[in-house]
């Protein structure tokens, strides 16, 4: 017990001062973003530069203290003895009803960190955007996104909680193993459903019907081969003026989809998306990041059940309070490998931009786009480098800019 309890102990701390340490470096690079790169200004005028690092701040900042907040309140709960003496009134007051003191004992974490981050979450995606002009959103449509999504992930936690301590009580020893198991068997559920059943509820989706446009998809598909039948055009101007794209599913699921902020664009632009979106297609991203995430969940897992054992050796009921540790974890553990995930986003990011390029063969057409893009979407032109390397799941507008000249001569 001592040993153990002393290597845990290594363990935790180890991971709470390099998420410290990342998190003070984010928060100096987002208060203090540093000179800008001259070479940006060839592209956009020092007004938009300035522009575009004004309304990065907030949000970055927004960012780091939901999770500082998150983190700490879950430290203080779990390490100051306050989840366990929670606990103990929670299995006293219910005469010692393990599940009730266990879904009681998740309601209220969950409260409190839903709670802590909605004042953020509003500035963020409310306030922040309406002052910036991008949100055409009313506050009561705010607020009704806000509660569909904030039920669905009420139901899915309390699913998690549900079947983590049956899992756990189920296999003392063994039970990260079946955790890993049933979290890879989660992911490929939600990449199949996720575009059929939970993108619906918070938008409407049709096929493109510009001849130009399905002409267009259909000449790519055929130099691509991939199968690409309809794209698919998504009311995002109900919420924003910001333009995007995406490509998700798996299997059949399989889809590209475009904002109808998109589709004013000029039509070689809207050419070099789409043929961005097949390279993600072509190249497997969602598969690969799928089998990752597989992955990531065994070590992820493995590490938990060490972590987890001052709070739960296997002998006897896992109890409630073990929800707050492993909480405290996973949010330690994502925030910790941040920079690993960005890093092969990035990378994919970068291999869909070269398929683009290769589909089209118009380098004219894919800068413009990005400098159309990061205009439109205000995005930092010249972001800390420490904000990228940690945060970033894209390439810089300028890297990208770069990367399709470099490729074009
Ligand atoms: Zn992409």
């Amino acid at each position: 017990m001592e040993r153990g309890a002393s290597a845990q102990n290594v363990f935790w701390l180890g991971l709470m001062v390099i998420a410290g340490i990342f998190a003070v470096l984010y928060l100096r690079s987002s208060v203090f973003p540093g000179p800008i790169d001259p070479a940006v200004l060839k592209y956009f005028s020092p007004q938009l530069v300035k522009n575009g690092r004004a309304y990065s701040q907030v949000p970055r900042i927004l960012y780091i203290v939901g999770f500082l907040l998150q983190a700490g309140f879950l430290v203080w709960f779990v390490f100051g003895g306050c989840a366990r003496r929670w606990q103990d009134w929670l299995m006293a007051r219910t005469g010692q009803n393990y599940w009730g003191s266990v879904f009681l004992f998740f309601l209220t974490v969950w409260l409190v960190l839903t709670l802590l981050n909605l004042p953020l979450t509003f500035y963020n995606s409310y306030v922040w955007q309406h002052r910036w002009g991008f949100s055409t959103e009313s506050l009561p449509a705010w607020w009704s996104d806000y509660f569909k999504s904030t039920a669905l992930d009420f139901l899915l936690s309390a699913a998690a909680v549900l079947i983590v301590f049956w899992v756990l009580n189920r296999w003392p020893r063994t039970w990260w193993l079946f955790g890993a198991i049933l979290f890879g068997l989660w992911l490929i559920v939600q990449d199949v459903l996720w575009p059929v059943v939970v993108a619906p509820l918070f938008n409407h989706f049709r096929p493109v019907d510009n001849p130009a446009i399905t002409g267009m998809v259909h000449d790519l598909s055929l130099k691509s081969g991939v199968p690409v039948k309809d794209v698919l055009v998504m009311d995002a101007s109900r919420r924003t003026t910001k333009v995007n794209a995406y490509f998700t599913g798996l299997g059949k699921t399989k889809r590209i989809v475009l904002y109808d902020t998109l589709l004013k664009f000029p039509l070689d632009e809207i050419r070099a998306v789409v043929a961005h979106e097949m390279g993600h297609w072509q190249k497997r991203h969602v598969l690969i990041g799928t089998v990752l995430g597989i992955l990531g969940g065994f070590i992820a897992w493995r590490l938990l059940a060490f972590a987890l054992h001052p709070w739960y050796t296997g002998a006897g009921r896992a109890a409630p309070q073990v929800w707050a540790v492993i909480q405290l974890f996973f949010l330690l553990a994502l925030f910790v490998t941040n920079p690993v995930q960005n890093a092969i986003s990035r990378e994919m990011e970068r291999q869909a931009d070269q398929v683009s390029l290769q589909l089209t063969q118009d380098p004219q057409a894919e800068v413009r786009l990005q400098i159309d893009l990061a205009k439109q979407n205000l995005t930092d032109f010249s972001p800390p480098p420490f904000i990228v390397w940690f945060g970033y799941s894209h390439p810089t507008p300028l890297q990208r800019i770069k990367a399709m000249q470099g490729a074009g001569k």
